[in-house]
């Protein structure tokens, strides 16, 4: 048999799931997927034998989604399941609550933990798919910052320890499951002949709102002494006035007192949607001792195309964000790229002569600049434009970096090229136009040298961050991605520079996102903007190009800065501040 739940190895549905599987001694392999939606398909389409679905909490009520799904697909319900949901903040052995900054959780966790969660101010809750997710990362990421809030089960299962217990704002917090088959499916082979066992049935019905219809309604089921567990009323969606009550009652719609309760509520109704009849929980919630048997490991797991990340974490398991959610930062030198640091690198496009960038050099460090940038081997659109000095170039500008203390970056453009520069140079800089060269990725992903990979011309994110997996593929983890503008029909900008890339790329993988706004938009007064723009959105730096003499420089002259140009953007930033909130959860 085959059953599914929603979530990963310890999320609270595959712990009920597990409890059901046991009472019932039903032997087969589970299923976890990514939505409470994809249970229900892989139910109907019987990719799945049977599934777990939430249908209620004790703080949040019903689950609307959950007794939703069961309608629109017809399931069948076989057994309602009571989970004690019992919450522990959780985190790496080592760690305390006070190191803590971020709690991962679900949704309706974070809803019945308020009081506690209020007074951690030190961290803020993140909202994550389940309990499970959210203990794995914690495990994942190793670090004593994040927590996560789960069941003393899921700390077992990922080797975490309890940071705090009794995180609930109620001592005695419940969720209520469905186990539901497909439609019209037999459950006696699924929950074994129980027609003699407490029976529960759930409906759903829609009201217009007049006078007394609720009442009619539900004294239909007084009448008959039918012992009704559950009110819940909704507000109709899509259209006019009126209600949708969610009612759950003992007894079986094949009982004939039930039956004629039922007949008479259609009456006042204006739909109506019976669930169907299921075997009733009986006795306390399971879990209510904290020595529950651990359900083994899932499986088999089916995620849904629009789990975006997840997604990554399969295919670029190495870039993915899913495992390091706290994103991970570079040192080079006495520099920090990542976190939560905002970092300047400048220098002019090409180093022209030792003059030009012993001058550069300092001039931008006394202006707030920290890594100092140059091109020696220069991808030139035209055969005829200057190439760049090559290695007489590199040497000037790891002589501008040692003058200055500050770590150095440049272009290399060929294999050959590599080990060299790595020798001289310290962060190796993958150009636009060789971001899907292969070899090249490969060549400095071996070096395990820092390397800052821009997008390329016409590549999409997904394409940016698998050029980079070929580099941590190798065994490289220092990589920083770099928006520098795309190919777009807009011709008023030299390319056009995509800020949507920061925060997409910053949820997506937990690699530093810089900006290069000079290459972005290519003339000179609207690189402030972007500056600022950068920042705002949440870049971790950024790149620009600045000159002595503008005019005169021998690449890219429209976009160069001049030192006065490049002071100016630096107060401008200096007042922007590092947005905390690009720290997207997963
Ligand atoms: C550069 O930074 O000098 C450069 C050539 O950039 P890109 O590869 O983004 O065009
Ligand atoms: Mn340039």
């Amino acid at each position: 048999m085959v059953a599914a739940y929603q979530g990963v190895d310890g999320a609270y549905s595959q712990l009920a799931l597990h409890d059901f599987l046991l009472r019932k001694r039903l032997e087969g392999t589970t299923l976890g997927a990514s939505t409470y939606r994809a249970v229900a398909a892989a139910v109907a389409s019987l990719r799945a034998d049977f599934g777990i679905i939430p249908i209620e909490t004790a703080i949040g009520g019903t689950v609307r989604e959950g007794y939703d799904l069961v309608a629109e697909f017809k399931l069948t319900p076989v057994a309602e399941v009571l989970l004690r949901t019992d919450h522990r903040l959780l985190g790496v052995a080592g760690g305390t609550l006070a190191d803590v900054r971020e709690i991962l959780a679900h949704p309706l966790t974070i809803a019945q933990c308020s009081r506690f969660l209020s007074g951690q101010s030190q961290a803020r809750a993140i909202p994550c798919e389940d309990t499970g997710v959210a203990a794995r990362e914690v495990a994942r990421g190793g670090s004593p910052i994040i927590a996560a809030l789960a069941s003393p089960a899921a700390a077992q299962i990922y080797g975490l320890v309890e940071l705090a217990s009794n995180c609930r704002d109620h001592a005695h917090t419940h969720s209520r499951f469905l186990i539901v088959g497909a439609p019209k499916v037999e459950t006696d082979e699924i929950a074994g002949a129980n027609r003699f066992g407490a029976r529960k049935t759930s409906i759903i019905f829609g009201l217009d709102d007049a006078p007394g219809k609720l009442v009619r309604c539900l004294s239909e089921f007084a009448r008959r002494n039918i012992n009704l567990t559950k009110v819940e009323s909704k507000p109709r969606l899509g259209y006019g006035s009126g209600h949708v009550l969610y009612i759950d009652f003992e007894g079986d719609l094949n009982d004939p007192e039930v039956l004629k309760a039922v007949a008479h509520l259609k009456h006042e109704t204006v739909t109506f949607n019976a669930l169907g009849s299921y075997d009733a929980h009986i006795g306390p919630p399971i879990g209510s001792n904290d020595k529950a048997v651990l359900p083994p490991p899932q499986t088999a797991t089916e995620w849904h195309p629009h789990a975006i990340a997840l997604n990554t974490s399969s295919t670029l398991p190495r870039v993915s964000r899913v495992g390091r959610p706290h994103g991970s930062a570079l040192t080079i030198g006495n520099v920090r790229i990542g976190d939560t640091g905002f970092t300047i690198i400048a220098g002019p496009c090409s180093v022209e002569s030792r003059e030009q960038i012993q001058e550069t050099a300092r001039a931008v460090q006394e202006r707030g600049a920290v890594m100092l940038r140059g091109g020696a081997f220069k991808p030139r659109t035209s055969p005829y434009a200057f190439q760049g000095l090559g290695w007489e170039g590199v040497d000037l500008l790891s002589e501008a970096g040692r003058a200055t203390g500050m770590p150095t970056i440049s272009e290399v453009m060929t294999i050959d090229q590599v080990e060299r520069m790595a020798r001289q140079i310290d962060v190796l800089q993958i150009g636009a136009r060789n971001m899907q060269n292969f070899d090249l990725l490969k060549a400095v992903g071996r070096t395990g040298h820092p390397v800052l990979l821009k997008r390329g011309l016409s590549a999409t994110l997904d394409e940016l961050l698998a050029a980079a997996e070929y580099i941590l593929a190798e065994g490289n983890p220092n990589v920083m991605l770099c928006e520098r503008g795309i190919r777009t029909f807009e011709p008023a900008t030299r390319n056009t520079l995509d800020l949507s890339a920061v925060p997409v790329l910053r949820e997506r993988s937990h690699l530093p996102v810089l900006v290069d706004p000079s290459h972005g938009v290519g003339v000179r007064r609207w690189i402030p903007p972007l500056c600022r723009a950068a920042k705002a959105v949440g870049a971790h730096g950024i790149l620009v190009e600045v000159h002595p003499n503008p005019p005169e420089a021998k690449s890219d002259k429209d976009q160069a800065l001049s030192f006065d140009d490049f002071a100016q953007i630096v107060a401008e930033l200096d007042r922007i501040p590092v947005d905390g909130a690009a720290l997207v959860p997963l």
